[in-house]
């Protein structure tokens, strides 16, 4: 194999985020740098009051309603901040009393995070409905393994852990309970049940676009439940009340998630399609794992893998080291593990196609025999 050209390095990104996004979307991307169609300036000199963007938020808030059947009593915010900023938030504006605490999921890196940013102080406490530190997050919970408080202000728990590989697929908490989720790293990856969650949260560059905005679809019944005497920032009700254009919101950032939107819902024909897809990618990456007589090991549990994120091992560090040397030498980037866990990882985000996967598991079939 020879070494790619830098086009063809974007073909072959496996970062972690911000991640890979569709060839042909990062071309009408470069073309708005120049001229949006239709205004005639740069994306990035176009005012956040102009009608263009103002019909643009529009546009790109019922795409999400479209791919997601979202009914109307949800809003659909574009907020800055980041997922981390959502971590504080909620709890701000829900966790409203220590009786009953808030409940919530350890399952990993950025569930730790979650926790972290919803515990500080003035704040009533939070509960730890299960934590897999002790499986070294290994695994997650089934329903059955969680004892739940029902009179909890909300659930929260993230939908995938992007540094361990861990994907839930069934919906976790109990109906009676608002469910909150951070759902960053596999939102639009797939058809999810929108209406049994009270909010979801997700920021852009895993599988939306560039860093910079976060979507927060939220039900129209929680805002009711927010603590009064927020900071007005910091209250989703100011945010639906301007329709996500308080301050200057992030222009460039939105104009990318529309156009990514309008990608899943013309070219790749749906979540439906876009799940079938990124099926298909995982199954080919982990068969090349299993198949490989442990030389690559996968440590979590085979029914709770993700397919947005694939964490694996080799024998050695130094072996690690001289894969991620070869492969970057070829041509993928952002191989390497999260920096808290090291080894390889690859981010099969739907910007990442399946002839790239096969170029990926053609190298590691190649790096094996080799050593
Ligand atoms: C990447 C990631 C985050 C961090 O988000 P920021 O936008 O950097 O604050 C949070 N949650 C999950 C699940 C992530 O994958």
């Amino acid at each position: 194999m020879k070494s790619k050209s830098p086009t063809d390095r974007n073909l072959l990104n496996f970062s972690g985020g911000p991640g890979a996004l569709a060839d042909c979307v990062l071309r009408q991307v470069q073309a708005s740098l120049e001229s949006v169609p239709g205004v005639g300036l740069s994306i990035l000199g176009i005012s956040h009051r102009s009608k263009w963007f103002i019909d643009l938020v529009a546009d790109t808030e019922e795409r999400i309603r479209s791919l997601l059947n979202l009914s109307n009593d949800y809003h659909v915010l574009f907020l800055q901040g980041g997922a981390t900023q959502q971590f504080s938030t909620v709890a701000m504006a829900f966790n409203q009393n220590s009786r009953h605490p808030a409940q919530y999921l350890d399952t990993g890196y950025w569930s730790g995070k979650s926790i972290e940013g919803a515990t500080f102080e003035a704040q009533p406490k939070i509960r730890v409905a299960w934590s897999g530190k002790s499986s070294h997050y290994s695994r997650l919970p089934t329903p059955a393994d969680l004892e739940l408080d029902k009179d909890a202000p909300y659930f929260h728990y993230v939908s995938n852990e992007t540094v361990e590989g861990l994907q839930f697929k069934e919906i976790m908490g109990l109906d009676c309970v608002p469910r909150i989720c951070d759902m960053s790293s596999d939102f639009l990856s797939k058809p999810i049940a929108a209406d049994r969650f009270s909010l979801i949260y997700a920021h852009a560059q895993k599988n939306l676009g560039p860093a910079g905005v976060t979507i927060v679809v939220i039900k129209d019944d929680m805002l009711k439940q927010i603590k009064p005497g927020l900071p007005p920032f910091l209250d989703y009700r100011t945010h639906i009340n301007a329709h996500s254009n308080f301050n200057t919101p992030p222009v460039f950032a939105i104009y990318v998630v529309n156009l990514i939107t309008q990608w899943l819902m013309h070219e790749v024909g749906g979540l439906q399609s876009m799940n079938e897809i990124n099926e298909e990618k995982a199954k080919c990456l982990y068969d090349q794992i299993d198949y490989s007589d442990n030389f690559y090991q996968s440590s979590v549990s085979a029914e709770d893998r993700s397919c947005m994120n694939v964490a694996f091992r080799l024998p050695t560090q130094a072996l690690e080291q001289a894969f991620l040397t070869q492969a970057e030498s070829l041509g993928f980037s952002g191989l390497g593990g999260h920096r808290s866990v090291g080894g390889v990882r690859a981010s099969l985000y739907n910007g990442v196609t399946l002839n790239a996967v096969r170029e990926l598991t053609e190298f590691m079939s190649d790096f094996r025999a080799n050593v």
